[in-house]
Formats: structure tokens, sequence, C-alpha cells
């Protein structure tokens, strides 16, 4: 897993030392000694990661950060601050600039190793959900980029799991000025609570009595409803070193006691607003998927999809030596139902035959708008003789009761025509039976509509 570290400091000596220490971790490294040019390196996408000294000359780190995370072009790019004293203030100023983590000088090498590594995971994620959203977006959807840009991060739900009294009543104090905030005292029941609680946030002390909290991260990392929600790891000092474990394990991010109130509000926020930025951008995938396969008129599956599935359920029926049943269907004089009655009465038919289609199908068979009035249905496991049946069946349901039109205000008769034919043959080109389904249906057309015509392969 190589990524691209920027390294923006004024200092050409604390450049380099930074630069060896990435290299030899066999990470690509560029270097910018200013601003300006760091900011020109973000905008043609050049690199992964930024490490940002705070004190530069003309635009300081804070600038820098600010531009970084308030273009839509760059702000997902993780920003660290490399501040040249551990001090609050600027820790908070970086936090509210919009930065991603802080190391502080002189930066030790497990530290920085340690959260180079975690930030480029998040990184290429990241990467991917935006380059599928951005196609998605190109098919006219939301662009989660915006929404992302103008969250606060507050309004979050967070779970505190914390066995001491008097540090989860403080942090739980604090956070509950931003947040809704539920606290789980027992370790046990933690992992529980966190998968039934829908979680935008997990803070877990790691300084619980007779209870290792890193088990307890390590297993909300590998649940299914808990996988995707962040965690904050708050430990004492002296627990550093667990720490950085808990980072290469999925930690997302960490605070040491005594617990600063901004720096605890701020490092909430941040993890808020990643965990909404990568849901939204989620569900944008899912939605294109679905879009990508689906016909937005019936809701059946449409061509694309048909096509590059049927090639798998044919190679599927061949290897299991079954048979493979193939319908095509078209409703009859279709066309002089959008002539007499308008294109919605059309759009209402269509719908209407979708609906009684899957009624007469059962779970394993693939129904799709194969184009215009044309359907396709496969169906797995099925001999010439079933699938007639079947055909026979969904014919009658078609006939039999008239199709509202007009918002229900009028009835029409509605018939159809099916071609059906099997794949039997082991390694019988698609093309071949869907062709051979058209043949039948052509007959089942020129002999007078409203029929069922079976081919045998
Ligand atoms: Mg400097």
């Amino acid at each position: 897993m190589s990524a691209r570290i920027l390294v923006v400091d004024d200092v050409p000596a604390n450049v380099k030392l930074l630069e060896a220490r990435l290299s030899a971790e066999y990470f690509d490294v560029m270097t910018a000694s200013n601003g300006t040019e760091a900011l020109a390196i973000c905008h043609r996408a050049e690199c992964d990661i930024i490490l940002l000294d705070v004190m530069m000359p003309d635009m300081d780190g804070f600038e820098v950060c600010r531009r970084i995370k308030s273009d839509p072009a760059t702000h997902h790019i993780p920003v660290v601050m490399v501040t040249a004293l551990d001090s609050p203030s600027d820790r908070n100023r970086g936090l509210e600039a919009g930065a991603d983590d802080f190391l502080t000088k002189p930066v030790s090498d497990v530290v920085l190793i340690a959260r180079v590594r975690s930030l480029t995971r998040l990184k290429m994620m990241t990467d991917e959900l935006r380059m599928r959203a951005i196609t998605s977006l190109e098919i006219g959807m939301q662009a989660p980029e915006r929404s992302a840009v103008s969250d606060t991060g507050k309004g979050g739900r967070i779970l505190l799991v914390d066995d001491r009294q008097s540090s989860y009543e403080r942090l739980a104090t604090i956070l509950a000025a931003e947040h809704t905030i539920d606290v789980e005292p027992n370790p046990t029941e933690a992992l529980f609570h966190a998968a039934e609680g829908n979680y935008d946030l997990l803070i877990v002390s790691l300084d619980l009595n007779n209870f290792d909290g890193l088990r307890l991260c390590s297993q909300a990392r590998s649940l299914e409803r808990t996988r995707h929600v962040p965690i904050l790891a708050i430990a004492d000092p002296e627990n550093a070193t667990r720490l950085l474990r808990g980072l290469e394990i999925g930690v997302n991010d960490y605070l040491l006691r005594p617990i600063d109130k901004t720096e605890l509000l701020a490092r909430a926020r941040t993890q808020i607003r990643r965990r909404r930025y990568t849901d939204h951008l989620r569900d944008n995938v899912q939605n294109s998927i679905e879009m990508a396969i689906t016909d937005a008129l019936t809701g059946l599956h449409n061509r694309r999809y048909m096509e590059s599935h049927l090639a798998t359920l044919a190679e599927q029926a061949a290897t299991r030596g079954k048979p493979l049943a193939l319908m095509i269907l078209d409703i009859d004089f279709f066309k002089s139902i959008n002539d007499n009655y308008g294109h919605d009465a059309g759009d209402d038919v269509l719908r209407e035959f979708a609906v009684r289609v899957r009624k007469s199908i059962r779970g394993i068979d693939l129904a799709c708008r194969y184009g215009g009035e044309e359907f396709v249905i496969v169906m797995p496991e099925t001999d010439l003789h079933v699938a007639g049946m079947v055909a026979e069946r969904l014919r009658r349901s078609i006939a039999g009761e008239p199709f509202a039109i007009h918002k229900g205000a009028m009835r029409i008769e509605v018939t159809i025509s099916i071609g059906l034919t099997t794949l039997e043959r082991k390694g019988e080109a698609v093309a071949d039976v869907l062709k051979r389904a058209d043949t039948a249906l052509y007959r089942a057309k020129h002999d007078g509509r409203n029929r069922v015509v079976s081919q045998a392969a």
C-alpha cells in the first residue's frame, strides 16, 4: 500500500528528515517549501496525504489547511499538521481549520508511520468511493462533496465506553453540548450496545478495569454493523504505546488524558463529518448500482443487466447439466395503445404488466425489460414443458383482466405474445438462444397474437 505524501515545511532540514523516514517505508514523497506551492500540488491531485508545517512565512499552515478543506476539489485529502510544540492552542486552531491529525516535532518514527498508514487506508477508500460518486453525478445524481463541505459535524450520535464515573460524567457533559451521547460503563455490553444503536462515533477508553479496550475496538471493526463507525480512543499517557497498536487495528483517532474540552469536541466533529461523508458516498454507490441494473419505469432489470447475467446463468446451467428456459414477451398492438390513449397510458400498461409478471414468476427467475414493450424472462432449472405452463399462465393473467389507465378512469384490454425456448446444449451461445426465442415470438405474432409458441432447442 504505497501512497504519495506531500511534505510541506519552510526549513529544508525538516523536509529532508521526514522525506528520509517516509521513503524508508516505501512511501512516495513530494516536497514543497511554502503554502502556494503546496496548494498547487493538491490541485493537480498529485498527493494522497499532506504533512503540513504550521509556522511558515507568508501563508501559515492554518491558512493552507483552511484553503484545502474549503475547496471541494481538495477537501478530502487528509491533512496532518506538524506543530513545533505540543501546544493545545495550535492544535485547536488546526482542528478548526479542518486538519485531520497532528504530529509534534520532534516527530517519533513509530507515530509518524502509524498515522500515515492509517490515513492512507482511509484515503484509498475515500478515493474509490469518490470515483464512483462522480460517475453517479454524471448521470444526474447529488454531489456528495458539496453537502460534506457544509456539514458542521454536530448533532451526532455517540456511544462512550468508559467505566470511570468521574471520567465519563465529565466527557458526557462536554459532548452533550453538541451531540446525543449514550454512556456504556459496562465494557462487556458495549459491543452489543454499539451494534444496536446506529452510532456515528464510538469513544472507547483504553484504561478499563479488567477489560482490554483494544479488544473491543477490534471486535467493533470486524462486526458488520459497526465496522464503518469511527472509533476515537482515549487513554492515560502511560498507555500511549497501546494507542499505536490501536491505530494499526483501525482506531481512527485518539486523545490523551487529561482531555482538553475543545480538542475533544473538534475531534468528535471531524470523525462524525468523515462518517457522514463516507455514508453518503456509500448510499450513492448503492443507488447508482441500482440505477445501472434497473429499468426505471417498471422496476424490472434492464437489458444491460440481463445480457451480462444471462451469460452467467447459461454457464451455470451447462456445468450443472440443468435446463434453462427463456421467453421473450411482447405486448400486442402496443403502438396503438400509445396512439389512442397517450404515452402516459402506455406507461401505465407497462407498469401494470411488470406487476403481473412478478406475480407469475419465482424468485430465482430473472425478468427484464428488453426494450420498448418487449420483455425477457429467464428461468433456471426449468424445462420447456414447465416453462410453457408458466408462459400460458402469464398470458392468461394479462388477457383475463383489463388494464387500468388514466388513473383508473378507464380500462383497456391488453394481450401478449410469447416466444419460448430452452438452452440445453452445452456451450450454446446466448445470442443463439435469444434468436430462437425471437423466432418463436415472430410465429406467435404471425399466428394471430395472444398466444405462446414454444421452440425446442
Ligand atoms: Mg516552519
